[in-house]
Order: structure tokens, then sequence, then C-alpha cells
């Protein structure tokens, strides 16, 4: 399936970085693994997989019907997962003993030390440590430590995931079932090093390809104020992380004491809770290496906020973006594309437009415009074919996000903010 490799045909060319082992073949083929080994992502031939933690591999390609161009993506099924990493994983073995052995076309970087080829072995042992059912085995681990990773904003796949809470303190609205199966829990300050000392060795050297830390599940901003400050006391003290206060010579010393870093704390956060709280509390959040901040505003109506049982309206999720920006922390504003159907299009994307072009979103903001995914059994889906709401077709799909597109404005245009598409079928951790 999809990959093999002859050592004497195929020309190898291997990187290995402090975060992460890269082997090109032929320029056609790119397998990446962390430090521990894992397969973390694929490119075949125009075939991009990426693994998740829990032994599950997404599979994306472009294929084209009758002139039209449509991307697919789909989860491989067990024995095409176990067919897939069988090859790959027995693929790094030709590829080790060919060096070993000084044999084949492999090419490494310019410029390297004399012993990089040695460091080069040591990676690959390690890759050669892990098999299908040692994969197996890792997401029984990892589902021991955490629970399901239900969804993350896609600038953050490949961030560290902290689990200082678990659920959702509201888990009423009707899209959306992420966290049905399990009770709003906020971790005291022992389970939450516990549940970090148990991440790091379960993730040993590759927590560094890890960019950022994400501190779930759905809300953990929810936390009271007092216990959330002392929460990113904690994650400030387990991880090195960049400051933003820290500028020229002083930020150089920093990064040379500290070359593995993060980039900052991540997090979800409702327009109810996040409403409740000031901007100089915000501030001390910032303090504490707070980056950004994803806020689902879903759309801009209220009518149709409320037929989504969504815990805030549309005013008080502006208000509480505003509130985060006065404090310097940047925001991801997440719109729902589709929701509502042809009987809430026009509102949908009327309201939004009125209600983002308020929020002063700039560089460093993201807006995501996520297509609803829904299910039969999904509340939403029963109320809709209760209230015969006609769902949005595909091309009315690319209507709405192109009308959404044109009618944002920003303050600043010089400096706008990234909107982007968030599709959610893609996520895995
Ligand atoms: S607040 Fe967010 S996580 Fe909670 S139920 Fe609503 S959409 Fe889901």
């Amino acid at each position: 399936m999809r990959f093999q490799l002859s050592i004497k045909r195929d020309k190898i060319f291997i990187n290995v970085r402090t975060h992460a082992i890269s082997i090109t073949l032929n320029t056609f083929t790119v397998l990446t693994f962390d430090k521990e080994g894992r397969l973390i992502w694929a490119y075949l031939d125009g075939y991009t997989f990426r693994r998740s933690f829990d032994n599950r591999v997404i599979e994306k390609y472009r294929g084209s019907e009758n002139g039209q161009r449509y991307r697919i993506r789909k989860e491989l099924d067990e024995k095409e997962k176990r067919i897939f990493l069988d090859n790959v994983y027995s693929g790094i073995r030709l590829i080790y003993e060919a060096i070993k052995k000084g044999e084949g076309n492999i090419n490494f970087p310019h410029n390297v030390s004399s012993n990089y080829i040695e460091e080069v072995e040591k990676a690959l042992s390690k890759v050669l440590t892990l098999n299908y059912d040692k994969l197996e085995k890792e997401k029984r681990k990892f589902l021991s430590i955490y629970k399901p990773v239900s969804i993350l904003p896609p600038d953050q796949y490949l961030t560290l995931v902290l689990q200082v809470t678990e659920g959702c303190w509201w888990n009423r609205c009707t899209f959306c079932d992420f966290y049905r199966d399990r009770k709003f829990k906020v971790k005291n300050d022992e389970e939450i090093i516990k549940h970090i000392k148990e991440v790091r060795e379960f993730l040993g050297e590759g927590i560094w390809l890890r960019k950022s830390i994400f501190l779930a599940d759905a809300n953990a901003l929810a936390i009271p104020e007092e216990r959330f400050l002392k929460v990113l006391d904690i994650v400030n003290q387990e991880f090195p992380i960049i400051s933003e206060d820290l500028e020229g010579p002083d930020l150089s010393k920093w990064k040379s004491e500290h070359p593995l870093h993060f980039s900052g704390i991540y997090s979800f956060l409702d327009g109810f809770i996040g409403g409740r709280r000031s901007t100089e509390y915000y501030r001390e959040l910032k303090r504490r290496n707070l980056k950004r901040v994803y806020v689902g505003l879903e759309s801009g109506s209220n009518k149709l906020l409320n037929f989504l049982q969504k815990p805030n309206n549309a005013e008080e999720a502006l208000e509480v973006v505003r509130t985060i920006k006065e404090a310097g922390i940047n925001v991801g504003v997440i719109v729902m594309i589709g929701i509502g159907g042809e009987d809430y299009f026009e509102e949908h994307v009327k309201e939004t437009v009125k209600v983002i072009n308020s929020m002063r979103l700039g560089k460093g903001d993201f807006i995501y415009l996520s297509e609803f995914v829904g299910h039969p059994e999904l509340e939403y889906s029963i109320d809709a074919s209760k209230l015969e709401i006609k769902a949005l077709s595909q091309d009315r799909i690319v209507e709405q996000i192109d009308s959404i597109r044109r009618g944002l404005d920003f303050t600043d245009p010089e400096n706008p903010p990234k909107i982007t598409i968030y599709d959610i079928m893609e996520f895995i951790y």
C-alpha cells in the first residue's frame, strides 16, 4: 500500500533535528517521526497521513470527477492502518540496515558533524523500538492518562494538551456532543501535577515536537479566577514558556538557556463565563503567558444562538472578545457555517458579519469558518428535522463562506486577522 522502498534505487534523505526525524524518499515520500519514534505525519505520493496518540490515522488527498477537484479525508480502518504502519516501520528497518552496511543512496544535510551518522542510527533505532502492536499498546496508555481529546483549533494541532479540566460546564449546545461522555470537573493542584508528570513520561523526548500548551477540555478558563491563576503558575513552573515581556539581549539569553521551549498557553472560552471577567484579570493571565483564547461565536444571530442553546448571546461574545483584546491577548473566533440551514442563511450571514466587524480583530487573531458536521442522533439534527429546516447544499455552503468573507471589514486593513477554514473532520490528536 503506497509505500514501497528500494534501497538501491531510491534516493533517501535523512534529517535528524532536535525535535523530529524526517526521511524523504525521491521527494515523493516524506515521513516525520517524533524523537520517541512515533510516526506523526507522512506524505506519500499525493496522499497525506496524520497519526494520533491513540493510533488513529487520517488520510487526505485531492480527487477529481467530471473536471471538478475535491478533497477527500477519511480515517483508515483497522486493516488499512496496520498495513500502512507495518510498511512504514519495515521501510525504516531497511534504511537502518543499509546505513549500518554503508549501502544505499542515503544522503544527509550539508555541514553536519562527523558523528551525524551515529545520531541518525540512534534516532532510527528509536523508531525501530516501535511497531503496530506497540503503537496500539501506547494508545491504551494514552487513554489511561487522557480523556479523549475531542477537538482543538487547527493552529493548535501540534500543541501539548493538558487536561486541567474535563468536559464542559454547560454541555447543552444542541450542535455539540464533544463532551457528553463526561461530567465537568476542575482538577485540583495534586491532580494537575500528577497529570503533567504522566503526560511527560508518556511523551518522553516527543514532547519537543509540541510547540505550545493547550489547556483543555472545552473551557479551562471557566475555572474560578484565583484557581486559574494558580493553574497557570503551575504550568509556568513546569514548562519553559517564552514570555512576551522579554526583548533584545534578555530574550536571546533566555532562548540560549532554553533552546527547547513552548510558544505560549492557549485555551477555549465560552462567551458566558468569559463575560464575567475583567480586563485586569485577563492582563494577569497575559502576564502568565496566556497568548490566545478561542471563543465559539458560532453566529451573530441571537435567534439562531437561542435555537442552538448556546450559553451566551452575540453581544456577550462580542464583549468578551473586546475585553480579552483590551488586555493584549489574541483571540480565535469560531463561526459555524451551514448551521440553521436555509431558514437562517441570510440572518446568520448579516448578523455574524456585523458582530465580527465590531470585534476590532487584527494581526495575531484568527477567524475560523467551521462547517457544521452533524449526525442523525444529534439534538440539533432532531430539532432541525422537526422544523423541516433545509440543510445547505455544498454550493450554498461555499456561498455562505464567500458572503461572510466579503462582508468582513477590519479597522486596520494592513494588519488583518487570519481567516481560515476549520475542518473538524480532519482533527486528531
Ligand atoms: S459551550 Fe462549547 S463545548 Fe460546551 S456544549 Fe457548547 S459548544 Fe460544546
